[in-house]
């Protein structure tokens, strides 16, 4: 069908927007740990204008077009350094998918990685600085080998986000070196980033439903 990589973005952003709202709460108090506590707030808001941004699109739209319009909705709307990063990414996914209907496993993964190195540069953290890069890398390093093993998709996918889970968990262990959270940064010892909380969330959600 045409369109048909459109349609699965819009359902995985509808998705990603539900289970993002479930743990807003937790994600604010683990931003409240040693940031400002918006964390859940700001990825719900940028998550309902991504999602708002989509549905107002006709039906024709490509999946480029589609991914530009969330992104730039989430990056002007949620504020914060989150919602910058997320929403940049997002429009670059958008990008390097550009308008083909059918992908192969590697093209997906090849878009993943131009989204997670356009976060990358934006933000200029490494991993183990404590940021939403210690789930992302981990995450964008195990899809790639997969897809390159001959996986499909879906379990591919499903590796990731466990990769992701890993990575956010290991942040716990860590001091933050960027964001709001540097100068508390002993505080948030024993407990994870909450970017990387979220990104883990939002992995696992698409996951689930890519493996479905
Ligand atoms: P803000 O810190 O502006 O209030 P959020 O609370 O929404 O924004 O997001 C905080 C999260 O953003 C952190 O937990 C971390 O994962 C991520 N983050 C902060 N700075 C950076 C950076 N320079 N690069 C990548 N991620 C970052
Ligand atoms: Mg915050
Ligand atoms: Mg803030």
């Amino acid at each position: 069908a045409s369109r048909a990589a459109a349609s699965t973005a819009r359902r995985l952003l509808g998705a990603a927007r539900d289970a993002i709202a479930v743990e807003a709460e937790h994600l604010g108090e683990l931003d409240a740990v040693a940031g400002d506590g918006d964390h859940g707030i700001g990825m719900l808001r940028g998550l309902n204008a991504a999602v708002g941004a989509a549905d107002a699109l006709a039906d024709a739209v490509g999946v480029r077009e589609l991914l530009e319009t969330a992104g730039d909705a989430w990056s002007e709307t949620a504020g914060g350094t989150s919602g910058a990063l997320w929403g940049s990414g997002l429009a670059e996914l958008g990008r390097a998918l550009g308008d083909r209907e059918q992908f192969l496993p590697v093209d997906a993964a090849a878009a993943v990685t131009a989204a997670c190195t356009r976060i990358a540069e934006l933000g200029g953290a490494a991993p183990g600085d404590k940021t939403m890069l210690d789930a992302m890398v981990p995450f964008q390093h195990a899809l790639t080998a997969q897809v390159d093993s001959g996986a499909d998709l879906g379990s591919a996918l499903v590796v990731a986000a466990a990769a992701a889970e890993e990575g956010a968990a290991a942040t716990a262990a860590m001091l933050p070196r960027r964001g709001r959270a540097k100068p508390l940064a002993e505080r948030s010892l024993g407990h994870p980033d909450p970017g990387a909380t979220s990104f883990h969330v939002i992995v696992d959600t698409v996951a689930g439903l890519a493996s479905a």
